[in-house]
């Protein structure tokens, strides 16, 4: 087993694997930018390197700093938490030149999963069902691409196959929009992914995102998980996650763990991984596979009562899985997640930074909070936007709902604007609590004009 891991990330995902490394017996190492100097994760973890200014280019992105940061401190493993270089097959080959284990899956498989498209050729290959559309990228309306379009059908989604975070998506209704838009969607992936490869699929109007946590080992086996349910969503963007899914059966989900294994197994996979579907009139439609630990894994953890990070690392080492699929499908709870962002509902969820200047936090039975943040804590304005989550569980459904409201009431973070409220707005709503809804729950309950009255 290793003896020190370093840990190349910030915020609550980087205290979430110190403290995985601590029940371990493994020293961590702690590394931040100047601008998070005062983030829980640096005095947490035991060793702390500075490894550059604010901007995340020039320090959670610098290879050559992390690296050194490592061999500096004499580390024997780095873990990437998920965001910046977790899904950079790059960096992970330069983890194994310089002697460090990434924890995390082999180059190979991150490559090939690391396209949208690639891994939906992948998934065929698996005889997964992918959502239809054009068979891999697309270079503008050359070819026959019109007549592959209108038999896919409109209305389609142009999506960035180097995409992520919901951006670089852009939706089609008829032919006329066709070339415009694609020209416009490379550009913009471009500009945001350094890579301007596009791809088309049809875009399903009512659609839930269902997806499932896997675990493959070196050895050769691999397991599936109870399917989180990511279906409330602002912009493509998850905002609350929960398991099981209200939607799925049991025979649906078998189908679906099965697929997600096969395709793991036809990637060369190890390690944790999500494949991510889409689920519509009782069939899924496999989208993209995310090729690390996902924000949202804490509601598996509940769910199935497992420790994911705790297994990342001993995949890593080289460790068989120590239990089995029936072991790791079991449903023992029901958990939501949700996420907590320093935002302004008020500015269109403009992110907040600023000074957080009291905070209390929910407590109690089932109800777990991961964050770096504390009350005195200044949010750097130079990353993402979110602060906590809170991980609730219960016996069943109701129960859950109730009690996400109770601790979603006790969480108050006094300085800044928070996204709390849109939460509890949604566990309170009646098309939420009867499970019967898609991706587009926010705009057609119209949440969102209620938390402005509610404001005003
Ligand atoms: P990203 O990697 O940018 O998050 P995804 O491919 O994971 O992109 O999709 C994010 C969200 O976009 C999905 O959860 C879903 O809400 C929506 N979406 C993606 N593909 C489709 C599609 N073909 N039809 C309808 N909605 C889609």
């Amino acid at each position: 087993m290793f003896k020190k891991i370093l840990i190349a990330n910030r915020s609550e995902i980087a205290v979430r694997v110190i403290r995985a490394c601590r029940e371990m017996g493994i020293a961590s190492v702690a590394v931040y930018s100047e601008g998070d100097r005062e983030s829980r994760h640096v005095s947490m973890a035991d060793e702390a390197v500075c490894i550059g200014p604010a901007s995340s280019k020039l320090s959670y992105l610098n290879q050559e700093a992390l690296l050194t940061a490592a061999n500096m401190t004499g580390a024997d493993a780095i873990h990437p938490g998920y965001g910046f270089l977790s899904e950079n097959a790059d960096f992970s080959e330069l983890c194994a030149e310089r002697g460090l284990v990434f924890i995390g899956p082999p180059p190979q498989a991150s490559r090939k999963l690391g396209f949208k498209s690639a891994g939906k050729a992948i998934a065929l290959q698996a005889q997964v069902p992918v959502v239809p559309g054009t068979k891999g990228d697309v270079a503008g309306v050359a070819g026959d691409i019109l007549n592959t379009v209108s038999e896919i059908g409109y209305p389609v989604l142009i999506k960035a196959s180097a995409g992520g975070g919901g951006k670089g998506m852009r939706i089609v209704r008829a032919p006329g929009e066709l070339k415009s838009q694609l020209e416009a969607a490379a550009n913009e992936a471009k500009a945001s992914f350094g890579d301007g490869s596009v791809f088309i699929e049809k875009l399903l109007e009512r659609p839930r995102h269902v997806e499932i946590q896997i675990a493959a080992d070196k050895h050769g086996n691999a397991v599936a998980f109870a399917e989180r349910d990511c279906t409330v969503q602002r912009r493509h963007q998850k905002l609350v996650e929960e398991s099981p899914s209200p939607a799925i059966t049991p025979e649906v989900r078998r189908r679906m763990q099965e697929a997600a294994i096969r395709l793991a197994k036809a990637a060369g996979y190890s390690n944790v991984g999500t494949v991510e579907f889409l689920f519509q009139d009782g069939k899924f439609y496999f989208i993209e596979v995310n090729a690390r630990l996902q924000v949202e894994h804490p509601v598996t953890e509940a769910v199935a009562g497992v420790d994911l990070v705790d297994l990342m690392i001993r995949i890593a080492a080289g460790e068989a899985l120590p239990f089995g699929q029936e072991r790791a499908s079991e449903i023992r709870c029901h958990a939501i997640e949700h996420r907590i962002n320093a935002e302004d509902p008020d500015k269109d969820f403009m992110p907040c930074p600023g000074r957080i200047e009291s905070l209390d936090l929910p407590g109690g039975a089932g109800v777990r909070v991961d964050t770096h943040v504390y009350a005195g804590y200044t949010i750097p304005s130079h990353y993402d936007s979110l602060i906590a989550k809170l991980i609730i569980a219960a016996g069943d459904r109701p129960t859950t709902l109730r009690r996400s409201l109770r601790a979603l009431l006790e969480l108050k973070v006094g300085g800044i604007k928070t996204t709390a409220g849109l939460h509890a707005l949604v566990v309170a709503h009646p098309v939420f609590q009867k499970g019967d809804f898609d991706t587009h729950f926010i705009e057609k309950t119209g949440l969102l004009a209620r938390l402005e009255a509610v404001h005003a």
